[in-house]
């Protein structure tokens, strides 16, 4: 495993899900994690469970909330801007709060959390010769169209417009951005949207057989490339969408 001794690396939406194993997983490698999420019951158990884990409470909508946290951080090594919301509908069908609440989540929060990060996470990359932002992205995205995604799809596609945009304007000055674009994985949400669709089993079905591999992803499958590319082993890469959903765009 790629190692984070040193780095001090904040994760959005670290309650549950991909979020919550990324912050044990760079834990684990050595870094010191601020584990983020709006839900602090979510968080609780997190500190607890690994000493290098400092918990916050941050809701990403919440800009001046961003501001606030930003200024109590000295400095920042990685951010995983990992928060972001399925929204099911075609796009006859997406009501207009529903594409703003996506839009907002999905895509401008990780915008107000870079203009309050990126600022000194240039200066750490000047001083220490390397930053990594990763934005959580999707394989549904520009990579490729799912059905009833319409929001989804179109959000996650901006994410790897803006990751590529930052990438291109701070790769001189050592700074990297890259998204992450994962199959469909077995997480609280995922879990959500099953039990609330009409037929439960066979929506379990549904999102079993889009993956080649006959499973779901676990959210551990994930959190490894999120290491790797918080970590100085990704030093020469940038700007890229990192597939990692088990085949399905083979
Ligand atoms: P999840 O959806 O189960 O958990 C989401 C976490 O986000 C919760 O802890 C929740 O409290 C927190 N959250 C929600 N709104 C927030 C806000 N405004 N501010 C701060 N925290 C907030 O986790 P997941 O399924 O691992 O999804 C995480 C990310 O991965 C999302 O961006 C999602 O779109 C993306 N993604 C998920 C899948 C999947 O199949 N699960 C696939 C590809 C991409």
């Amino acid at each position: 495993m790629f190692r984070l001794d040193g780095k001090t690396v904040l994760i959005t939406a670290a309650g549950q899900g991909m979020g919550r194993a990324s912050a044990v997983a760079c834990a684990e490698q050595g870094a010191h994690v601020i584990a983020t999420d709006r839900d602090p019951a979510l968080l609780s158990s997190l500190s607890s469970e690994h000493p290098s884990i400092e918990v916050r409470t941050l809701d990403v909508l919440d800009r001046d909330a961003i501001g606030v946290l930003s200024q109590s951080i000295d400095t920042l090594d990685g951010l995983f801007n990992c928060a972001g919301c399925v929204v099911d509908g075609t796009v006859l069908d997406t009501s207009t709060s529903d594409w703003s609440a996506s839009l907002n989540l999905n895509v401008m929060s990780m915008v107000h959390m870079l203009e309050a990060f990126l600022p000194g996470m240039l200066q750490r990359a000047q001083d220490v010769g390397t930053a990594s932002v990763l934005n959580m992205a999707s394989m549904a995205s520009s990579i490729k169209g799912f059905t009833r995604r319409a929001a989804y799809g179109t959000t996650k596609a901006a994410v790897i417009g803006l990751t590529k945009a930052v990438a291109a304007d701070h790769v001189q000055q050592r700074l990297r951005c890259n998204a992450l674009c994962p199959g469909t994985v077995d997480t609280p949400s995922l879990r959500g949207r099953i039990a609330s669709a009409a037929d439960p089993e066979l929506a379990e079905k549904n999102f079993i057989a889009r993956q080649p591999m006959g499973r779901l992803a676990l959210a551990d499958d994930v959190s490894p490339l999120v290491v790797y590319l918080l970590s100085d082993a990704s030093a020469f890469v940038t700007g890229q969408a990192v597939s990692v959903d088990g085949g399905v765009t083979i």
